[in-house]
């Protein structure tokens, strides 16, 4: 406030002075003398309107930049907030993974981006039973830490997610088949490390059966996804806990 009025002074006192400028020179030419009702005149009416007008100009003004200033803020802030919420609903509540949509559309991203890489889907083995025997809470807690077994197993940039209740996928940008299956072998065995011990010291085996697929340049994703499952579903034909890649089928299989 003391700012408007400062600045009002300000113009008030530059518009006296104009218009004592202009008073001294105009009235003399006109042939008049400056009487004391004309310096009165040329002093107090510009020095009460200018500072009215100028002090409402500079609040009005004051008011707009607050006005934006809050918009500006408040403009942020619902970014912020569509940012979380699309984070949040491209993830998987459960163990943070990306879900199975937002997987896909980061694998066909990946697969523009870089024409090798590697699909992995990763599928715990008897699942069902760990329910069965121990309830649902208890598998979920067997699944995080198959989950997390998964994120110790993938190098860093490989793209995680989850496409299904006890199925995992993973995007290994770059690699070739050798690194693939070093990365498969690992997780199974991650996975295979757990010490998992729901009820009292006996530990309940967890094992994942992996397929993968390394990638072709023109394979799409749907192709890859196919021939990944393939492999899964030999891997669990063999006997589970196995990570079966390319070659190790026959495609006429
Ligand atoms: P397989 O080795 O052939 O994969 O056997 P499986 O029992 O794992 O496979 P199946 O498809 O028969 O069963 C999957 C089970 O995974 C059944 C389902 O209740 C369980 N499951 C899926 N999502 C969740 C989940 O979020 N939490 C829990 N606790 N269980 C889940
Ligand atoms: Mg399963
Ligand atoms: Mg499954």
């Amino acid at each position: 406030m003391s700012r408007i009025i400062l600045k009002s002074a300000a113009v008030a006192f530059a518009s006296v002075a104009v218009s004592l400028l202009l008073t001294l020179v105009v009235v003399p030419a006109m042939g008049f003398a400056i009487s004391r009702s004309v310096w009165l005149a040329s002093t107090v009416c510009p020095l009460m309107l200018a500072w009215v007008a100028s002090a409402g100009t500079f609040w009005q003004s004051d008011r707009l930049k607050n006005a934006h200033r809050e918009l500006a803020r408040a403009h942020a802030q619902l970014a912020a907030a569509h940012r979380r919420l699309s984070e949040k609903a491209s993830r998987d509540d459960m163990t943070g993974m990306l879900n199975r949509e937002t997987f896909f559309a980061a694998l066909d991203g990946s697969r523009r981006k870089a024409d090798r890489g590697a699909l992995l889907i990763i599928d715990a083995d008897h699942f069902k039973t760990i329910n069965d025997n121990y309830g649902h809470l208890t598998g979920d807690d067997a699944l995080l830490l198959i989950a997390s077994a998964i994120e110790r197993g993938v190098r860093s940039g490989d793209v995680l997610g989850r496409i299904g209740g006890e199925e995992f996928a993973a995007f290994l940008v770059g690699a070739t088949e050798p690194e693939a299956r070093r990365v498969a072998e690992r997780i199974r065995r991650e996975v295979e490390l757990i010490r998992f011990r729901p009820v009292d010291e006996r530990t309940v085996p967890l094992t994942v059966s992996i397929g993968g697929i390394t990638c072709g340049e023109s394979a799409t994703v749907s192709e890859l996804m196919r021939a990944a499952d393939r492999r899964l579903y030999e891997a669990k034909h063999r006997g589970r806990n196995l990570s079966i890649l390319d070659r190790d089928i026959s495609e006429a299989a």
